[in-house]
């Protein structure tokens, strides 16, 4: 996975995300890293907001669901027409709903869709989006965690951020995307910084040591020990599992 990772040639990851509430997204992703990345030509973030899309006077993306109950639905034609418009530019890796009944994104499928050229990504308002736009366009749901938010904008910027640190050459350190928790199955071990000393409290020793082979064992450990104590779960399959496993592209769809 490590070497797919290095390896994934080098040209711009394109998310085309769709939205009814575009300030929503533009923060999170104009700042920091995200910035950089797209600065430097390694990542094109485009929103589309899809009341462009609504036809009539009110430009209705909404409207009530067929058998009652609060709460409106996405209506399905502007959606329809944002996405096949883009279709006949692009052809889309995976198309992407945001939902809370979709897999949950970990960092192994943040791999996965960094492999990837063109990604769209269609954020849910109110109660969601028509069942036929998903059953017709979708290829992949993705959940960022047992929660409901109340739309699916932030989920997308979390995707393109957790995804778009992992396109080679967007961190300064390209390695260090690779020792990041999750990466191993195992969370990241402590850091610390100057002072040495701070308030009676002193750094390990042996970051001080400069022994690179001493201080790796030491994080290493320091990893291992933090992911059984915090997350068994995940050490059970770093210790039993495949822990080195290649995140293919496949099985997106
Ligand atoms: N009625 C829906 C929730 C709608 S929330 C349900 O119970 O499943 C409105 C929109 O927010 C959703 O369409 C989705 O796009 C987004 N959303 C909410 N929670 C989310 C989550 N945990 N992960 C990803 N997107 C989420």
């Amino acid at each position: 996975m490590k070497f797919r990772l290095i390896l994934r040639q080098i040209y711009t990851m394109r998310f085309d995300i769709l939205t009814v509430l575009p300030e929503l997204i533009e923060s999170p992703l104009n700042h920091s890293i995200m910035k950089r990345a797209k600065d430097k030509g390694l990542l094109e973030v485009y929103l589309h907001n899809l009341r462009d899309f609504a036809v009539g006077k009110h430009r209705q993306v909404d409207d009530y669901q067929f058998g009652g109950g609060a709460g409106m639905v996405m209506k399905p034609e502007p959606i329809a027409a944002c996405i096949e418009q883009l279709q006949q530019e692009r052809t889309y890796d995976a198309i992407i709903y945001t939902s809370p009944d979709g897999v949950r994104l970990d960092q192994e499928l943040c791999n996965r869709l960094s492999m990837l050229d063109n990604v769209l990504v269609l954020c849910g308002h109110y109660k969601g989006v028509d069942e036929r736009i998903r059953e017709t366009y979708i290829t992949l749901e993705i959940s960022i965690g047992d929660y409901v938010l109340s739309g699916g904008e932030l989920a997308a910027a979390v995707i393109v951020d957790s995804v778009g640190r992992l396109i080679p050459g967007v961190l300064n350190d390209e390695t260090s995307a690779l020792f990041d928790s999750f990466q191993d199955d195992l969370l990241a071990p402590p850091v610390y910084t100057r002072p040495a000393e701070w308030e009676g409290k002193s750094v390990p020793d042996v970051l001080l040591s400069g022994h690179e082979k001493m201080i790796e064992d030491w994080r290493h450990e320091q990893s291992l020990e933090r992911t059984r104590i915090r997350r068994p779960d995940l050490y059970e399959k770093y210790v039993h599992g495949d822990h080195d496993k290649i995140n293919s592209v496949e099985n997106l769809h």
